[in-house]
């Protein structure tokens, strides 16, 4: 590939899901002719008619008239197979999140696909090299991490592997900039910037539910510092059962403690809003989550068998610990250089995760607080709680010379 600069003219979508459907829109709303491939013809029949759907739906909402949704829809073209879209200049694969099967596709578009063309994934976490080994062009692979519902939030994740080329990166921003997308560039490491800091944050949460507080309660306190969802509320949203079966099929992280409501909730097939219960109930039709005693009934039961001795938890302790949770990681990805800057950080946050956007995103929020003020606060959790509190190498090294995040 040559580093002139590239414009991406025609695109495929590999995968008719939840996450093909949005990412088809993004591109069509964007001006961008798309081919469509699932090997599910019955998927992609019903996953077209979604799509017309939507934009019927933004008709009689007078978002966009008649003809801009006629427009749209006509970009969106049904594609036989991998040979019918042998002309286009980038492939989004969104198909399950496996990557024997991710690079299986990779391999077979890279024989099919004109030179040039990009290939991206819009895996949550996997490893972009290791997808990129599967082809002859790894210098264009990249990652492009769109975030459900792909058609509405703004947030997008392009994932730089170890060989992707400059010009191929910037091809992703300017479409990312038609899309209307906030991008940020994120290094390759499982979950990238976004789903990596979820998880010490969600752990704790977890945690905090075993040791004495209720889902309900985790999540007023961090609504009432103003995220647009709590941890168990944004579970019931995504899907619990989502992690339940991924810990099944890989065998691994079934038996740890703090997964045990989760498992138990599955197994009762409570999966979230969709199945109308969840670490909530939700009547039939509505999103409203509604406190549900059986759920704090089971937290109990779990954490009781586990042989927990329940106490209270303060709102102080679930805000303290969700929060250092995300900086000490966020610290970890900057000096890791994951993420180019502690502002980038911040925009995943708050474009991406409902962090309070009268905050600056979590990062800046850190920074408010003084660096050498979250240094000793993670060194008392270390002191009380363990070695996963052992504050990031760059957050002793700014509080050292009275300097924040944003000044690094
Ligand atoms: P999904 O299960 O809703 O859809 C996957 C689609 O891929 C299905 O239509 C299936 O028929 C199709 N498919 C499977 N194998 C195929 C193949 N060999 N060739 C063509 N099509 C094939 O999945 P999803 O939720 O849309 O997730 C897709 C990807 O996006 C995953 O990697 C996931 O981790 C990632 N992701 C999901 C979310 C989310 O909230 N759902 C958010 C961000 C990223």
């Amino acid at each position: 590939m040559s580093q002139t600069p590239f414009t991406i003219q025609r695109a495929a979508v590999i995968g008719a899901g939840t996450m093909g459907r949005g990412i088809v829109m993004c591109l069509a709303n964007a001006g961008v002719p798309v081919q469509w491939v699932d090997n599910n013809p019955q998927m992609l029949e019903q996953a077209l008619a979604s799509v017309a759907d939507t934009y019927a739906h933004s008709v009689r909402q007078g978002r966009i008239d008649q003809a801009e949704a006629d427009a749209r829809l006509a970009r969106v073209t049904a594609a036989a197979d991998y040979a019918a879209i042998r002309e286009v200049d980038l492939v989004i694969e969104a198909v399950y999140e496996n990557l024997e099967l991710k690079q299986k596709i990779f391999r077979e578009l890279d024989g099919l696909l004109k030179p040039e063309a990009i290939l991206a994934s819009n895996t949550s976490a996997l490893d972009i090299d290791a997808i990129a080994a599967a082809t002859r062009r790894p210098q264009q692979v990249l990652g492009l991490h769109f975030f459900s519902p792909a058609h509405i939030m703004k947030l997008l994740e392009i994932v730089r592997g170890a060989q992707t080329l400059p010009v191929v990166l910037e091809a992703a921003l300017g479409l990312g900039k038609r899309m209307g997308k906030v991008s940020v560039v994120s290094g390759n490491c499982h979950g990238f910037i976004g789903n990596r800091m979820l998880r010490p944050y969600v752990l704790e949460a977890r945690k905090m539910l075993l040791e004495g507080a209720y889902p309900y309660q985790v999540d007023a306190v961090l609504q009432g510092f103003g995220f647009a969802m709590g941890p168990f509320r944004m579970y019931d949203v995504v899907g619990i059962d989502l992690e339940w079966r991924a810990r099944q099929l890989a065998g691994i992280g079934q038996d740890a403690p703090e997964v045990q409501v989760d498992n138990r909730l599955c197994e009762l097939g409570r999966f979230g809003q969709k199945s109308g219960n969840g670490y909530y109930h939700y009547e039939p039709g509505s999103r409203q989550a509604e406190h549900d005693v059986e759920v704090d009934a089971l937290v109990l039961k779990v954490s009781e068998e586990l042989g927990f001795q329940r106490r209270e938890i303060s709102p102080e302790e679930i805000l303290e610990r969700c929060l250092l949770a995300l900086v000490n990681e966020g610290a970890k990805i900057l000096q890791e250089g994951i993420a180019e800057s502690a502002h980038d950080i911040d925009l995943v946050y708050l474009n991406g995760y409902g962090f309070p956007a009268d905050k600056g995103g979590p990062m800046a929020w850190a920074d408010q607080q003084g660096l050498a003020d979250i240094h000793q606060r993670l060194l008392a959790l270390e002191t009380k709680q363990g070695d996963q509190w052992n504050p990031a190498r760059l957050i002793g090294e700014l509080a050292a010379v009275g300097k924040g995040f944003a000044d690094r």
